[in-house]
């Protein structure tokens, strides 16, 4: 059945590499092709020559997760050693930690609050006459009021998404942002960690396969599709199809790189939420390898900007504009046999790695069930919608 069926995979990023690797295992051929020069996607990470930090080229990459079996299927393909982010803001001339919990909320407001009487204070700043809250900003004022609001969320996300916080959903923010005791490790995963030679590497292990080819600088095109059972695009759902419904809206990031000798600012990302500094964060990346050693330095400056013709898709929009456009291109894939889109480039979503991982291996588990009972495949695992 499988004998001399070829599958094709458009994208060498985590997507295309987990379902590559766990369709060859079974004994299907499988070609994947990149458009970029390198494997792993948005998670490429390359040692800079100079000072012999690992950089994380399209933007800093922490790995998190609940999901025992990605966590025991990232650690089959790499060594993982301990990471945990703890991200600082600069606001008002003052450095504060993030997320606002108990250490920030007591230096802002010059206070030694426990976390009862902190939980009071904000409760008491916070904007109750806002009973139905429609805008991300309303939504803010009615958890933790206008002051903290103005030093950590308005100003960022003003930046990060190129709009005023009263024109997004109130549904970006949906718990309070706000945390009452000392804990400053970003996230709540129970596994955390990062690979100690970098995601690349753990890439092309996965991609270490007999039975998968892949080709770098090749760009997919839609008729190259003849000859295979089946394609998993990882690709933009809208550039699948030349466009032809309008782009999807994204934003795009512009990283302004600059070395530094010694140790720049102390930590991997300090974010910066006043509106007068016009980026968003900077990333100092050897802080991203806690175990290394570097006297030199490697840092980002972030940018964030609507996504042009010919710019790295980042963050999908997915305001109401872009709903409706991507409903209308849902409806054209579902019409495309032998395409199953996957991703978050392919589904529109944006999905952290752990994520990306469970669907890919979902993705491919179903295809395996699909073939054996002779059925077609659906164009996607879950619906973007
Ligand atoms: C700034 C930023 C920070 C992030 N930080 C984290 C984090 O800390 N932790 C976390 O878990 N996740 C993070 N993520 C999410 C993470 O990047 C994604 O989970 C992951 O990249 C998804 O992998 P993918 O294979 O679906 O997509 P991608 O990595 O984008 O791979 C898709 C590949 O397809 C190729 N391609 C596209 N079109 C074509 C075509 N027509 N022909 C040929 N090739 C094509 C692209 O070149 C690319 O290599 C972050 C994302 C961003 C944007």
């Amino acid at each position: 059945m499988k004998e001399g069926e070829r599958i094709l995979i458009v994208g060498a990023g985590l997507s295309g590499a987990v379902i590559g690797r766990a369709l060859a295992q079974e004994g299907w051929r499988v070609e994947i092709v990149d458009s970029r020069a390198h494997v792993a996607g948005n998670c490429h990470t390359e040692r800079d020559a100079a000072t012999g930090v690992m950089v994380h080229v399209y933007g800093p990459h922490i790995f998190h997760t609940d999901d025992a079996e990605v966590w025991a299927y990232v650690n089959g393909f790499a060594t993982f050693l301990p990471y945990k982010n703890r991200v600082k803001t600069t606001s008002g001339g003052q450095v504060y930690s993030l997320p606002v919990n108990l250490h920030t909320i007591n230096q802002f407001f010059g206070k030694c609050f426990r976390p009862d009487e902190a939980r009071a204070f904000i409760g008491a700043l916070a904007d109750r006459t806002i009973a139905d809250p429609r805008t991300f900003e309303e939504q803010a004022l009615r958890f933790v009021g206008r002051d903290l609001y103005e030093a950590f969320f308005k100003g960022y996300t003003q930046k990060q998404w190129g709009c005023a916080p009263a024109d997004l959903p109130a549904s970006i923010l949906k718990r309070l942002p706000v945390r009452f005791n000392y804990e400053d490790n970003y996230f709540f995963h129970r596994y955390q960690g990062m690979p100690e030679h970098g995601y690349t590497a753990m890439v092309e292990r996965i991609l270490d396969h007999p039975n998968i080819t892949v080709r770098l600088e090749t760009d997919f095109r839609r008729n190259a599709r003849d000859g295979f059972a089946h394609v998993f695009h990882s690709g933009p759902l809208d550039g699948y199809f030349d466009n032809d419904l309008g782009r999807l809206g994204y934003r795009t990031l512009d990283f302004e790189r600059f070395t530094h000798d010694g140790d720049y600012q102390g930590c991997a990302v300090m974010n910066y939420g006043d509106l007068s500094v016009p980026y968003t964060r900077i990333t100092e990346h050897k802080h991203f390898s806690p175990w290394e050693e570097h006297e030199g330095s490697v840092c980002y400056r972030e940018f964030s900007r609507t996504c042009e013709p010919g710019d790295i898709p980042y963050y999908p929009v997915r305001l109401v504009k872009e709903k409706a456009q991507l409903a209308d291109y849902v409806r054209l894939a579902e019409r495309e046999e032998g395409v199953t889109f996957v991703g978050r480039l392919g589904t529109y979503r944006y999905l952290d790695m752990d994520v990306t991982i469970r669907e890919a291996l979902d993705t491919a588990r179903l295809f395996m069930e699909r073939r054996a009972a002779g059925a077609a495949m659906p164009a996607f695992l879950k619906s973007p919608l």
